[in-house]
């Protein structure tokens, strides 16, 4: 069984999508990737929704992406004493440390002192999701006078968002740390860390990760768009969180922000994941709005690795619909004669590195041979990464050894990947190579595919051989 499509899908799970049935019937409809959201749920209820899912990658045979995303330091007003205010706008209104005293309709307590800390005159506070907007008139360390530029109703610890301030805060809180050490142990493939601000906050999860995931650097602050090359050299992969991005900076700018994100991890072969709103309106139809379906479409025309739903799959009433939607989106752009035409003029050149020069090569073998498939030949994932950088036109096999790899590699453009027992020689992996092919589906009898591969075997870093071979009799290729 194999996908007919390029570009991957990740869906959130919750609880819309926590019994086996339902997760199951997201993974047949084209789910590559399940996200596990740490900002919702109980770690049981994680646990449970992970266990399910190698269930269903064990019955099937097919390597599962498990992505664990960190809730980071979501920032929250505190309570009221009696239930919602309303904001007006030009009233004045006061933010505080005293969260003995519940809120009122002139002030709420906000207890977050780095908040204060890094306030500046002038600066706007972010409520509910952007819906209600203060500017600060003047602060302390533990205060600050606001005037009410957007009015609107406030209740009980809504988010807080700080657009152009840097806050002196690491991008892992406590509960973060307790999570990140829980979803390790489950063994999760990939790590989302939240609010990421600085190049800094990918060195420390690194630091504490080590190589058992891979990192996602959440794209969703204006401090991280100013990083953007920074950060892209330390992290592992992003997403385009345009939820908080949304809100941090203006509406209007986040297409651009998108595309520009995009190109960037597409010039460094590192995968980009579209993420929020994708197609929201399904989260209570049956059918996506056309604009929907054209923001899903704009992002395969780009290039980018994944798109994601969030609450469509994870507490929506059509989880299962809104992936069969985004998997025919993508089908039938990439069918597209001008997404091919999009895609390979928006290729950037290749590094002077092995790898890159064996990628390249495969590329332009596997067109002027039209070869069936290519095979990346891969232990840490690496060369498979460096192969799908180049966007081919023929599908891309990711055969490891290693599990944790395979699953990995759920998340990247075009790659298939396939599970190997340990490879001694070039002949051996030339023949597993051309089984793997005839058995997924990417090709019959006679056809000629092209392998990637490191030797010595298993030796990491090395890719320096290309082998062209011809399926000749079933199972022995030439
Ligand atoms: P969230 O991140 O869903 O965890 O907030 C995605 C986003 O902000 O777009
Ligand atoms: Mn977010």
């Amino acid at each position: 069984m194999h996908r007919n499509r390029n570009a991957k899908i990740v869906a959130t799970l919750g609880p819309a999508s926590a019994d086996r049935e339902t997760i199951e019937a997201l993974f047949r409809a084209g789910a590559d990737v399940f996200r596990l959201n740490f900002s919702h749920g109980t770690h049981e209820d994680h646990r449970r929704r992970l266990d399910l899912i190698r269930a269903i990658e064990r019955d099937t045979g097919r390597p599962i992406g498990v992505l664990l995303d960190l809730q980071g330091p979501k920032l929250r007003i505190g309570t009221f004493a009696q239930g919602p205010i309303e904001l007006v706008a030009g009233a004045n209104f006061r933010l505080d440390l005293d969260h003995e005293q519940p809120g009122d309709p002139y002030r709420v307590p906000l207890p977050h002192p780095e908040i204060f800390a890094a306030l500046a005159e002038g600066a706007d506070l972010l409520l509910d999701d952007g819906r209600l907007r203060l500017r600060v008139e003047r602060f302390g360390v533990d205060y600050a006078e606001t005037r009410v530029i957007t009015g609107g109703p406030l209740s009980d610890r809504k988010g807080v968002n700080v657009p152009g301030v840097v806050l002196p805060l690491s991008a892992l809180t406590e509960k973060d740390r307790k999570d990140l050490n829980y979803g390790l142990t489950l063994g999760v493939d990939w790590v989302a860390l939240s609010f990421v601000q600085r190049p800094e906050d990918i060195v420390e999860i690194k630091g504490l990760v080590q190589d058992r995931a891979g990192i996602v650097a959440k794209l969703e602050k204006p401090s991280a768009i100013h990083k953007l090359d920074e950060i892209l050299a330390e992290t592992d992969a992003v997403m385009v969180a345009r939820g908080d991005l949304g809100v941090e900076m203006p509406a209007e700018q986040v297409p651009s922000i998108q595309k520009r994100i995009v190109r960037s991890c597409r010039r460094l072969g590192k995968p980009v994941i579209i993420a929020t709103q994708m197609l929201d309106s399904m989260i209570a139809a049956p059918v996506p709005t056309r604009a929907e379906a054209s923001d899903v479409a704009t992002a395969i025309y780009d290039g980018a690795d994944a798109v994601m739903l969030s609450a469509e799959s994870a507490a929506g009433k059509y989880p299962v619909d809104a992936v069969k939607m985004m998997n025919r989106i993508i089908t039938q752009t990439e069918a597209d004669p001008y997404y091919r035409e999009v895609i390979d003029a928006s290729r950037t050149p290749p590094r002077a590195e092995m790898a890159d020069a064996i990628g390249d090569a495969m590329r332009r073998v596997a067109d002027l041979l039209q070869v069936a498939v290519t095979v990346a030949h891969t232990r840490s994932g690496f060369s498979a990464l460096r192969m799908a950088r180049e966007r081919p036109k023929a599908p891309i096999i990711g055969m490891t050894p290693r599990l944790a790899t395979a699953r990995r590699l759920a998340l990247v453009w075009g790659v298939h990947a396939v599970l190997t027992h340990k490879i001694a020689d070039v002949l051996e992996m030339t023949e597993f190579a051309g089984q793997a092919a005839l058995k997924e589906g990417f090709a019959q009898t006679g056809q000629t595919i092209v392998i990637s591969a490191g030797m010595p075997f298993g030796t990491p870093g090395t890719t320096n051989l290309l082998r062209i071979a011809r399926i000749d009799r079933g199972s022995v290729p030439s």
